[in-house]
C-alpha cells in the first residue's frame, strides 16, 4: 500500500541570517527568516511526509510559539518526522522536490544536500530528486525577496 503527500514552504530572504537549505549552509549575503533555521527544502519534505500520513503539518507539530524550536536545526525535525513515518509502518519510496530561488544558484549545492538528506531518510541517491528552478524574475521569489520549495513524497507500507 502506498500513500502520497505534497509539501510546500516559503521563507523571506533577509540580511543577518545564515542561508541553510537542504541541511547545508550556502554562501550568500542574505538568509531565510524563520523561527527555526528556516530550511525551506526540509520543511517542504517534512510537510510531504506528514501529508502522506494525514498527520497535519509542520506548524502544528513544531509550533513557532514554542521556544524549544527557536533557531532549531531542521535536520533534527526531519529525523523526528521520519521516525513517525517508520512508527506508522511506512518507508519512503521516493521524493521529488523543487527549490525555487532567483539567487544564489542552487545547482552546485544539490549533491551535498542529497548526501545529507539521503543519510537521514535512509534513501538511495536515485530515490531523492532535488531540482533547482528560478522564478524568471517574476513575483517575490523572482525579486529575491523569498525562496520557495515544494515536494512530493511517496510512502510505501513495509
Ligand atoms: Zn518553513
Amino acid at each position: 500500500m502506498y500513500r502520497i503527500g505534497i509539501g510546500y514552504d516559503i521563507h523571506k530572504l533577509v540580511e543577518g541570517r545564515d542561508l541553510i537549505i537542504g541541511g547545508i549552509k550556502i554562501t550568500h549575503e542574505k538568509g531565510l527568516l524563520g523561527h527555526s533555521d528556516a530550511d525551506v527544502l526540509i520543511h517542504a519534505i517534512i510537510d510531504g511526509m506528514l501529508g502522506a500520513l494525514a498527520l497535519s503539518d509542520i506548524g502544528t507539530l513544531f509550533p513557532d510559539t514554542d521556544a524549544k524550536y527557536k533557531n532549531a536545526d531542521s535536520t533534527v525535525l526531519l529525523r523526528h518526522v521520519y521516525e513517525l513515518v517508520k512508527q506508522k509502518g511506512y518507508k519512503i519510496s521516493n521524493i521529488d522536490s523543487n527549490i525555487i530561488a532567483q539567487s544564489p544558484k542552487m545547482m552546485p549545492y544539490i549533491p551535498k544536500m542529497k548526501e545529507v538528506l539521503c543519510k537521514i531518510l535512509e534513501l538511495d541517491f536515485a530515490d531523492l530528486s532535488i531540482k533547482a528552478k528560478t522564478k524568471e524574475k517574476l513575483d517575490a521569489v523572482g525579486r529575491e525577496l523569498a525562496i520557495e520549495s515544494n515536494s512530493v513524497v511517496l510512502l510505501k507500507k513495509v
